[in-house]
């Protein structure tokens, strides 16, 4: 049972697509029968957007599922004030490419540098770039050696909002989207009419405001079973209730009216993991309830452990699969065409892994830099890494929606 109207201004449908949970956090529940173009664009402007800005570091670090493209690059700051890109499932990068010429009290002269270590090719540009600033040729600049460098990504400084009246107008939005989709064109029947108000015009939120009972309320119910998304429309004694919780963690409750609506008796229930994008839906009589708080709540640091823990392990994991496939690189072009993996070599290349797993544990900025002299070498490693990131692109295609 869909509505027949806009559920905003009442007028008619014109097929503009909703996402009824933002699809920037992953949401994948969509309708052409919630809003009318002109209310979808203002709403989205004046709710989602902001909304989804809030939670715009958890989105990157945990490399959220969305229709179109990946999570955005986030500028980041490092808890030692090091300036870096955090990327989708946070992993780290140089802010960016670096070039450093060291003079020695001899006269010679070193150029250094650096480029982040899943972008190899800006070293051909930075060197074109270096040898102009010293007024030679490019191929004067005799190569001596490239160095590996990994950072941990433990230690990033990430910002994350929670609470006010923008917040619970969006959490109502939400909330309001999945109710219409289930009862239709009773959503516009008096129960839901305050609802629909505070949705349609929170820029005037003193209706809002004066029942405390319809307040943000974050967080009910820090889980710790994964990250997810979930939505569950329930009725209490006398009351009908809507709960909205972000990444399992955040939980808001949602007044939808002061009396019972028999049809949400059994709980509708919508989850979501917001990572792989997989969801379900359905009727849940067995679904535990969140208790209803009837004021509002102040989010502490504490209440973003859950979340922060998952980040960093997210972060920590990929981290690993990294380290690993560029060791892996490393080794591999350092051996010549026909020689044998013999069992100093598997046992060196596992010495070498485990070294740098075990530096990441320690949390620090990692350097296992290994001169490398051959050109040709050189050129292999390059050649080997290049084909790491095509690799993760293809199987983020495969996973794909
Ligand atoms: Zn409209």
């Amino acid at each position: 049972m869909v509505p027949t109207m806009c559920i905003s201004c009442n007028g008619a449908l014109d097929g503009s697509l909703e996402h009824v949970f933002p699809q920037a956090l992953g949401g994948t529940k969509k309708s052409r029968d919630l809003y009318c173009s002109a209310c979808n664009v203002r709403l989205g402007a004046e709710i989602d957007a902001p909304f989804t800005k809030d939670f715009e570091f958890a989105t990157t670090a945990l490399n959220v599922k969305r229709d179109r493209g990946a999570p955005p690059v986030l500028k980041a700051t490092t808890t030692k004030g090091t300036r870096i890109y955090l990327g989708p499932g946070g992993v780290p990068s140089m802010h960016a490419p670096t070039s450093t010429i060291i003079e020695a009290p001899d006269g010679t002269r070193q150029v250094v540098i650096k480029v982040p270590a899943d972008r190899p090719e800006q070293h051909e540009h930075m060197l074109a770039k270096t040898a102009k600033e010293l007024g030679i040729d490019a191929a004067a600049l005799p190569l001596a050696s490239i160095s590996f460098k990994i950072a941990s990504a433990g230690t990033v400084n990430g910002e994350m909002a929670a609470g006010g009246p923008q917040q619970a107008r969006a959490v109502a939005k939400i909330a309001l989207g999945f109710l219409a989709l289930e009862i239709g064109d009773e959503v516009f029947t008096e129960p839901y009419a305050t609802l629909r108000l505070a949705v349609t015009h929170g820029g005037d939120a003193r209706a809002w405001l004066n029942r405390p009972f319809r307040q943000l309320v974050a967080p009910i119910l820090p889980l710790t079973d994964g990250v997810q998304h979930r939505v569950i429309i329930y009725t209490t004694m006398n009351q009908t209730w809507a709960y909205v919780e972000v990444y399992g963690v955040y939980g808001y409750g949602v007044l939808l009216a002061e009396t019972v609506d028999a049809r949400f008796a059994s709980p509708y229930v919508w989850a979501q993991n917001p990572t792989t994008g997989a969801s379900g839906e359905g009727r849940a009589s067995g679904t535990p309830l969140p208790t209803p708080v009837c004021k509002a709540a102040t989010p502490t640091q504490e209440d973003h452990r859950e979340l922060l823990t998952t980040m960093y392990r997210v972060a920590f994991e990929i981290a690993y699969e990294s380290t690993i496939d560029e060791e892996v690189a490393i080794a591999f072009a350092q051996l010549g065409e026909g020689d044998p993996r013999d069992p100093a070599f598997l046992g060196e290349l596992h010495r070498r892994i485990t070294e740098r797993l075990d530096a990441l544990q320690d949390r620090r900025v990692v350097n296992l830099s290994r001169p490398v002299a051959s050109k040709d070498v050189l050129d292999r490693i390059r050649q080997a890494l290049r084909a790491l990131p095509q690799r993760n692109k293809r199987r983020d295609a495969e996973d794909g929606d």
